[in-house]
């Protein structure tokens, strides 16, 4: 019997620089049933940014007016740009039953528990060591040295909301990170409120 399972939420957050980004990736590339959410933002793409796919680039009147149309299910200010998760392909992908996967921060996962409660499930990435943050962070060279400092700031404020989520990770190991993001999604899919039928399928076998 192939039950039906309602569609979850899984919340990553972390100071930027920790890995979650590659960890995103992995996991949606080795499951099948969890698609990422892609954000609307107006910062400006950086280099290897795909438009519709990392995210959808927007100016600030186009964000206004989907804050307005009441278009985001989530958005907040993070580095002076604004970020944004809409409504309609999130709650297409989880009334079908399928899981998504948010890459937000500690703003975004506060409304996001708000809105869907029990179906969130949050897990918060920290770095091994602030020193390796910092490296990270540089190594990257995506972003100019004044972004870095800022984002380096920005990141004990980030891990000071560490308490907030289920699951923690320590990324001190790319791979071993990523099995223990994939133990976490497998572990919450058997949870027994978030299988649909298990009830009725239970009163079958026994009566
Ligand atoms: P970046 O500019 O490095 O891609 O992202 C900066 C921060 O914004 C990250 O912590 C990321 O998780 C967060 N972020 C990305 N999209 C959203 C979103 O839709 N909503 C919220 N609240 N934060 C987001």
């Amino acid at each position: 019997m192939d039950m039906m399972r309602r569609g979850s939420l899984f919340v990553l957050s972390s100071p930027s620089g920790a890995g979650k980004t590659t960890l995103a990736r992995r996991l949606i590339e080795e499951d099948a049933n969890i698609s990422m959410s892609v954000s609307v933002t107006t910062r400006e793409a950086r280099p290897g940014e795909i438009d519709g796919e990392d995210y959808t680039f927007v100016d600030q009147a186009r964000f206004d007016e989907l804050v307005s149309q009441d278009a985001l299910i989530e958005w907040a200010q993070v580095f002076g740009n604004c970020y944004g998760t809409p409504k309609a392909t999130v709650f297409e992908k989880l009334t079908s039953g399928r899981d998504v996967l948010f890459d937000i921060d500690w703003q975004g996962a506060q409304q996001l528990r708000q809105h869907a409660g029990q179906d969130v499930i949050s897990i918060f990435v920290l770095p091994p060591s602030r020193d390796e943050l910092e490296n990270r962070l540089m190594s990257r060279g995506q972003d100019d040295s004044e972004v870095v400092a800022k984002r380096m700031a920005a990141a004990s404020n980030e891990i000071s909301h560490w308490a907030e989520y289920d699951y923690v990770i320590v990324n001190r190991d790319v791979d071993e990170s990523a099995a223990q993001l994939k133990s976490i999604v497998e572990a919450s899919r058997l949870h027994r409120e978030r299988q649909l039928g298990l009830a009725e399928f239970v009163r079958e076998m026994v009566d």
